[in-house]
């Protein structure tokens, strides 16, 4: 096994060099490392101090996150923890040099040495509740003492970075350096330990200046923005009982209090979940007959057919990421419009702060305009973005393949449409594919990549690539009706209006999902996206279903009446002049009337029964296009809904959170609802009922 942690000595200082690349997590064996060179320092009576760094581009990022997951997790939480006290008990001081990134176990370990010094483009932090758990070696009890009560809980609770001037300032490091590497930085330690070796040792672990005065307001308040900002999640608000307890217990029981929350936090579903989520993230890019070095199309020039909602959205991706656009638009009017979005998103980027004048004024000239394909012949990818029409994309695509190089990849942005009939109309159906981004695109991260059947694997693997390089995830989807994403939406937001008819209000609707986690209610959804796109996807969707069911009524009358949704003013809810939805009771009589038309006796509809009917209507596709191929694992199903539809990603996304219930659970409900509203709604997913038979999950474990 390689050597984790090198020790050397320079003159009378040991340096202790943590070597594990690529980002020198604590794996089994650094933190073993580490203290093994503690000792051997401790022993040499020539060495005054010691200095921990990290080799490479980084101190250390973290910890390794498969460790936690694992059956021995919390043993490893408490062996570093040990590992901890020891190095913060030695007798000679220890100096942790830090640049890259300490974070999670990483900044623990600092905070564990005597005195810290930063590289000046430095960052730390405690990001563990991101992955739904808490500081687990004693982070939450040694930040306080260095940062202070309001620093640490903001820290630990909601796991944002802070930069090395805040860093230096809240007293989490004692100096910074300006450095250009990892040698400046170990001349700069190496002259500090110097500095300070024959000065007092002071442990974090006695200090307490830094604890007075811990107001219980803080606590409260920050308790309030975690029920607000990560709601559902229980780690925020373990990681402030924690600091609260560093407030007032010793430390010793602090530490076995912050153990005993960290252990019931790493358990947790919700942890397991933002696990799967961080993995899926990285699972999706992984397409099995597309090996990794498959070679690459090289992307420097791209095209969009369509400066509207997306196409501007899509122009703004690329610019973003550097690559020059050139866009086409039928009309100067259209063309000015779009142009006029795109500065108009950026301009209110600039007001937020993330962005300066200068940098928008260089976005928005790699964007470029034109009335004709002129320049199109030098693009290596062209984006369709036009109408949802076949005609008019088959016209435009027999267009493109008369103007674009070899090569060049040829996209469509369809939300539904075949791209093998798309792709007919060229003479090079192994270059096109479908590219899908969603609204709005420059902010949303989901891109769905759809293969078609002559889709080449360079072509894929380069798209896969380019969705990366542009911040997004890119997960493939076959080439089916609505892909993956919108069609398990189908049944989800069928349900949301069949309990309306049935007897819930919209309000009870929304809330009850919002409850869930949903980021919003599905009718609150449909307002924001448009009544009239989505009726038309529904109606599109008719073209699929195997039996004829009952359909809601209520979203045509809807748009009958003109009732689009926020753009009108109007949909399930009515605005106000601030956008603000109210309730209508002009909606509430139609639903009554429709319930009517279909016969439906109203009744008193639980909160229970709201979130499993579209939940587990969810859940039920999800299984078919998963049996059907059309998404390559149950982790891509969770994937698209966390990044693209805003399922809480502490649930792990729709498949996971059927693992978490239970398949046998999911599937018993599924016949519970399949006897009251009929198979051609209900018929439980061939694939649900096997894997609830087998007693497993749609996500096997990933270890
Ligand atoms: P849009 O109506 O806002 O924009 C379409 C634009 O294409 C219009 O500006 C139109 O003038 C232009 N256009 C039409 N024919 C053209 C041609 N021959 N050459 C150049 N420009 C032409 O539509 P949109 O919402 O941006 O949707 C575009 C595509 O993206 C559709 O296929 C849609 O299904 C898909 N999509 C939309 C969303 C969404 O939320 N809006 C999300 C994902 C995918």
């Amino acid at each position: 096994m390689p050597e984790l942690v090198r020790y050397s000595l320079h003159g009378d200082i040991a340096v202790l060099t943590i070597d594990n690349p690529p980002v020198n997590a604590l794996s089994t064996g650094v933190p073993e490392g580490i203290l093994a060179g503690v000792r051997q320092a401790e022993g040499d009576s020539n060495v005054r101090a010691i200095v921990m760094i990290g080799a490479g581009k980084t101190f250390i990022a973290g910890a390794d996150i498969k460790e936690f997951g694992k059956a021995n997790g919390s043993r490893v939480a408490g062996e570093l923890a040990a590992s901890l006290q020891a190095v913060e008990n030695c007798g000679k001081p220890v100096v942790a040099a830090l640049h890259g990134s300490a974070l999670g176990g990483g900044l623990e370990t600092a905070m564990a040495a005597h005195y810290r010094i930063m590289a000046s483009n430095a960052q730390v932090g405690q990001p563990e509740v991101k992955i739904g758990l808490i500081p687990g070696a004693g982070g939450t009890q040694r930040l306080p003492r260095l940062a202070g009560i309001a620093k640490a809980v903001e820290m630990c609770a909601f796991g944002g970075n802070v930069k090395a001037k805040d860093a230096l300032q809240a007293g989490i490091v004692d100096r910074l350096v300006d450095t250009k590497g990892e040698a400046d930085l170990l001349e700069a330690a190496l002259a500090f330990a110097r500095e300070i070796s024959a000065a007092p040792i002071s442990r974090t672990c006695d200090r307490s200046e830094k604890l007075v005065n811990a107001d219980t307001a803080i606590f409260n308040a920050a308790r309030d923005q975690a029920r607000k900002k990560m709601r559902g999640q229980p780690a925020p608000l373990a990681a402030i009982d924690a600091v609260e307890a560093a407030s007032k217990l010793p430390f010793a029981e602090g530490i076995l209090y912050e153990a005993e929350l960290f252990e019931r936090c790493r358990t947790s579903h919700e942890s397991k979940s933002l696990i799967h989520a961080f993995f899926g993230e990285r699972t999706v890019s992984k397409i099995p007959d597309v090996p990794s070095t498959t070679p690459l199309r090289k992307i420097e020039r791209v095209a969009i057919v369509g400066a509207g909602t997306m196409g501007g959205g899509i122009a703004m991706v690329f610019s973003d990421a550097g690559i020059p656009v050139t866009i086409r638009e039928t009309t100067q009017e259209a063309l000015e419009r779009g142009f006029n979005t795109i500065r108009a998103n950026y301009v209110r980027t600039v007001k937020s702060g993330r962005l300066t004048e200068a940098a928008m004024e260089e976005r928005m000239a790699r964007i470029k305009g034109s009335l004709s394909y002129d320049g199109f012949e030098h693009a290596d990818l062209v984006v369709e973005a036009v109408f949802e029409k076949m005609a008019v994309k088959k016209a435009i695509f027999a267009d493109l393949d008369k103007i674009a190089k070899p090569g060049c990849i040829l996209a469509t942005n369809t939300s539904s449409l075949d791209v093998d009939e798309i792709a007919s109309a060229t003479s090079r159906p192994e270059s096109v594919l479908g590219v899908h981004f969603f609204s709005p695109a420059n902010l949303m991260r989901l891109v769905e990549i759809v293969r078609g059947k002559a889709t080449a694997p360079d072509v894929l693997a380069t798209s896969m690539a380019l969705a990366k390089k542009l911040g997004k995830v890119g997960v493939l989807s076959g080439n089916r009706f609505g892909f993956i994403g919108n069609r398990i939406m189908g049944p989800y937001a069928r349900e949301a209006q069949l309990l309306l008819e049935e007897g819930a209000s919209i309000e009870d609707v929304n809330n009850a999902l919002l409850d869930f986690g949903m980021a919003m209610g599905p009718l609150a959804m449909y307002d924001s996206v448009g009544l009239d796109v989505a009726l038309h996807v529904e109606i599109e969707a008719r073209r699929i279903e195997k039996q004829p069911a009952r359909r809601p009524l209520v979203m045509e009358k809807l748009v009958a009446m003109g009732r689009l949704g926020l753009k009108s003013g109007a949909g399930f809810a009515k605005f106000d002049e601030n956008r603000k939805p109210m309730p209508d009771p002009e909606v509430a009589a139609l639903i009554e009337t429709c319930a009517r038309e279909a016969g439906i006796e109203r009744r008193t509809i639980s909160k229970e029964e709201i979130v499993d009917r579209c939940i587990f209507a969810m859940v039920n596709e999800g299984a078919r296009v998963l049996e059907e191929g059309i998404a390559l694992r149950a982790v891509d199903i969770d994937v698209v809904y966390m990044t693209g539809y805003g399922f809480p990603a502490w649930r792990g996304g729709p498949m996971f959170h059927a693992d978490t219930v239970g398949l046998s659970n999911v599937l018993s409900r599924i016949q519970e609802f399949e006897k009251r509203h009929g198979a051609a709604l209900w018929a439980p997913a061939p694939l649900l009922v096997k894997y609830a038979a087998e007693g497993r999950g749609f996500n096997l474990s990933e270890d």
